[in-house]
């Protein structure tokens, strides 16, 4: 029998810019699951909030440059090419048409688990992908409603269930927290205050030499 492929991991964003909570958490993630790689798929048009502040080929370039030495991570591309609004559902289906029985694991924040019924087709997400729910500790999950349904039908605690069927299931994983946001990042920029050490050096030089989130464009 051939061994299974192991899952690949798929965290999605604006990334605007990516910084180390970002990139910190996806390299825990891979290694605690033992994941073959951790996608970074950053949206062309982010469909519950307002555009990115640095353009679709910035936030693309800025993710080149985080990665640039970690094999673990690499860049999907995809929802930036189709354009138009990124709905995670189109991105898993057009995955799953390139890989087809190795299973995903969509990387979320607790946060984001609690809205997930709002979701465009989020059934059909679950059809599609494993939920690993990226655990903060300020977040309590509901005891009632349609999360906790789910929790309840398809929380697992065996990462090696991840492996063995392509979608379903949900895990809830601990990461180190790290208290950063790209909102904060923009703002320091644009204050002219300095950022280094919440994101790589390289993706800040990017953002000097292209102006990225100088105060005329916030
Ligand atoms: P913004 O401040 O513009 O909302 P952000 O820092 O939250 O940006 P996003 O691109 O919105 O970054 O986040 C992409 C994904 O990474 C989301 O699932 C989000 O929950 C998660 N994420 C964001 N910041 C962190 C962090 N510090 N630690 C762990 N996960 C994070
Ligand atoms: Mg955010």
């Amino acid at each position: 029998m051939h061994p299974k492929q192991r899952a690949i991991g798929i965290l999605g964003g604006t990334f605007d810019p990516i910084h180390f909570g970002h990139l910190r958490t996806a390299l825990e993630l891979y290694q605690a699951l033992d994941l073959a790689e951790i996608r970074l798929v950053p949206c062309s048009q982010p469909v519950h909030r307002k555009r990115p502040i640095a353009s679709p080929e910035q936030r693309l370039a800025m993710l080149k440059c985080a990665i640039a030495n970690e094999p673990a991570l690499t860049v999907d591309d995809s929802e930036i090419r189709r354009q138009g609004p990124s709905y995670t559902i189109d991105t898993l289906e057009n995955l799953r048409l390139a890989y087809s029985n190795i299973p995903f694991c969509l990387i979320i924040g607790i946060d984001a688990l609690l809205g997930f019924p709002s979701w465009h087709r989020w059934q059909a997400i679950l059809e599609l992908a494993h939920l690993i729910v990226v655990h903060r500790p300020c977040y309590q999950l509901p005891s009632t409603g349609v999360v906790a349904d789910l929790l309840k039908e398809r929380l697992t605690h065996t990462v090696a269930h991840l492996h063995e069927k392509p979608a379903g299931s949900i895990v809830l994983h601990p990461v180190t927290a790290l208290d950063i946001s790209a909102t904060d990042i923009r703002k320091m920029i644009a204050a002219d205050k300095n950022p280094r050490y919440l994101l790589p050096d390289t993706v800040y030089d990017y953002i000097q030499q292209h102006g990225v989130y100088s105060i005329s464009r916030l």
